[in-house]
């Protein structure tokens, strides 16, 4: 069995850990680099968001490199999202690439004994009653290694106006995720992580320096997956900018468990609030950020539309709170609930007197235009701070 992942952000770097630790063949499912640029598999529909067709010029190279077996998270949702999974088995099956899949919803909808049934198919040893303590652990620990790199990169993004060589800061991120993907071992990759939090530590700083703030917000994969962006990381870092995001991987986990557990477990209704509140922010933001966010957030959408649209209007509407010149919504074409956000974000930086730009990708369009438009919009930030 050679399992394969679809790859969003560095998940696809972790999982591969997580697999080759517990003996598992794993291939990446990665769009080559230039994917975005209109090397898209050639049966993806038209109308789809980007990253469906990502997803399948992935999955569909990782089968040409032998992979069998396609692992998906999947969870349901009035957006396009709840149509991945069908959509792409009968692609990859019209193309000749017949994956066995397993595909992990939420145990909210498929209750907990067909998921353990799913996952036993790549773990036989839990149909025998044995090693489920010891995979518990395995998962805890990639969730854990998760959370240490998006922190890794997201402290050195944080103060990126303040490094004096800001391309240091994307060469060590770079070098960090390399070393990490070359690893089939967990405990090796919670050591490279140690290794690089002390790189990080010791490239020099200026603090005299008042740097531009920006708030990146928007729809989740995009955000955080730089093939999708053109690496919007690196190019505002490149241009001395700090900048925070809220909705990452490890949120995303925490709050899909958050949101399943107070669907399954009969809680008293003041706990599944504290189970629901367990899951935001991105835990390292302060009180006043968090207070301000879920405040403006309800002022400007208060329900679910789709994606993490919700979420993302909140955390653009807390900026000025969290001391933000300006923030950038990203999303990728035909993205129906960004969309939305898109309009309400115009009155949030009208109401709210923060600069707001919004960036739409797609595979067609070159990174040249975006960088035009990023360099453009933190220039007015920098006139505007004085
Ligand atoms: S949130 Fe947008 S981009 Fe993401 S799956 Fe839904 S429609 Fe597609």
């Amino acid at each position: 069995m050679k399992v394969t992942f679809p790859d969003i952000g560095c998940a696809g770097i972790i999982a591969g850990t997580f697999f080759r630790d517990l003996g598992i063949d794993y291939i990446p499912a990665l769009p080559p680099d230039n994917a975005e640029e209109g090397e898209i598999c050639p049966d993806a529909p038209e109308d789809m968001c980007l990253p469906f067709k990502l997803f399948l010029t992935g999955l569909d190279d990782a089968w040409r490199r032998g992979a069998d077996t396609a692992v998906m998270i999947s969870s349901g949702g009035p957006c396009r999202l709840g149509e991945f999974c069908e959509l792409l088995k009968a692609i990859l099956d019209r193309r000749g690439c017949r994956y066995r899949w397993i595909i992990l919803d939420m145990p909210s909808e498929v209750g907990i004994k067909e998921l353990l049934r799913r996952i036993s198919v790549l773990f036989p040893e839990l149909k025998k009653g044995r090693g489920a303590l010891h995979l518990i652990r395995k998962l805890h620990d990639a969730h854990h290694l998760l959370k240490e790199a998006e922190a890794f990169e997201a402290d050195l993004r944080r103060n990126a106006g303040y490094y004096e060589d800001p391309k240091a800061v994307n060469r060590l991120i770079s070098a960090c995720f390399e070393e990490l993907s070359q690893t089939g071992c967990l405990n090796r990759a919670f050591d490279i992580m140690g290794r690089y939090r002390w790189k990080s530590m010791q490239l020099n700083r200026d603090f005299s320096r008042s740097p531009v703030k920006i708030a990146l917000t928007g729809e989740i994969f995009t955000l955080n997956d730089m093939r999708a962006n053109r690496r919007i990381g690196d190019r505002l870092t490149e241009l001395g900018v700090c900048f925070e995001k809220d909705i990452t991987l490890s949120w995303w986990i925490r709050h899909t468990a958050a949101v399943s557990l107070k669907k399954i477990l009969p809680l008293p209704p003041r706990r599944r609030k504290a189970a629901g509140s367990a899951a935001s922010g991105s835990g390292k933001e302060s009180l006043r950020g968090r207070i301000g966010e879920r405040i403006a957030g309800k002022r400007y959408l208060s329900c679910e539309i789709g994606g993490y649209t919700k979420e993302s209007v909140a955390f653009a509407a807390s900026g000025k709170i969290r001391g933000m010149d300006g923030i950038i919504q990203i999303f990728p074409a035909g993205c129906m609930p960004e969309i939305v956000g898109h309009a309400i974000l115009n009155r949030v930086s009208e109401k709210e007197g923060i600069p707001v730009m919004t960036l739409i990708y797609d595979e067609l369009s070159g990174e040249a235009g975006y960088l035009t438009r990023i360099e453009a919009f933190t220039d007015m930030l920098a006139r505007k701070r004085g």
